[in-house]
Parts: C-alpha cells; structure tokens; sequence
C-alpha cells in the first residue's frame, strides 16, 4: 500500500529527500504522495523512510491504496526494470511492531 500525508503535515520538507523514488512533493499547503511511485520503500530499505523522518507523524498508511509484498514487488520491478531490489528480507510493512527502524 502506499502512503499518504495527512493534513497534520506541517510543511517542513523533511521526507522529500528520504523518499527513494521521489514519490514525495510539495503541494499547494501540505506535501504529498504520488502512490504509484510509493513502493513502502520496499526494494530499498527495511522501513518507510518518510515515517521514520516525520516530526509529526503525517506520513500514514493509504487505505485507498492497499497493496501486499507481492505487488510492492512487481511495482519495484516496473519502475525499476534494470536494478534488483535490496533489504527485501528485513522490509517491514507500516505499523509492524516488529519492523527494526534504519534511523
Ligand atoms: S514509504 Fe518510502 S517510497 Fe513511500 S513515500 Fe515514504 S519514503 Fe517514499
Ligand atoms: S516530514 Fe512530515 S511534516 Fe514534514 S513535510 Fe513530510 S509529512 Fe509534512
């Protein structure tokens, strides 16, 4: 599933640069999310990027956008098509209480 930003978001640009597939923009007040760039991170880190940098927590999970691993995968691999993802078997999804922050 990608992510979203909700209107807690406060504007500060933290996560733009996190984002490994420039998923992440600034929008007319808050920033926000292109969800068919948002991998969760998958194929680059063990956790989502955006989350882990957000102050206050704004980058959350987009139930209009819900994907499992396997579709996280084939989405890696079509934005990707040249490069093998990496850190696939420590990946997280958002909200996984067991999920080993990278930051
Ligand atoms: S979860 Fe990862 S890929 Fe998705 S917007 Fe956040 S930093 Fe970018
Ligand atoms: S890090 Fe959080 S508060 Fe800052 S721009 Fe991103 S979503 Fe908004």
């Amino acid at each position: 599933m990608a992510l979203k930003i909700v209107d807690e978001c406060i504007a500060c640009g933290a996560c733009e640069p996190e984002c490994p597939n420039n998923a992440i923009s600034e929008g007319p007040t808050i920033y926000v999310i292109d969800p068919g760039h948002c991998t969760e991170c998958y194929g680059f880190y063990a956790t989502q990027q955006c989350v882990e940098v957000c102050p206050v927590e704004s980058c959350v999970e987009d139930e209009a956008h819900v994907e499992p691993e396997d579709a996280l995968r084939r989405k890696f691999a079509a934005l990707y098509p040249e490069r093998a993802p990496v850190n696939t078997e420590r990946w997280s999804p958002p909200g996984d209480p067991n999920a080993r922050r990278t930051r």
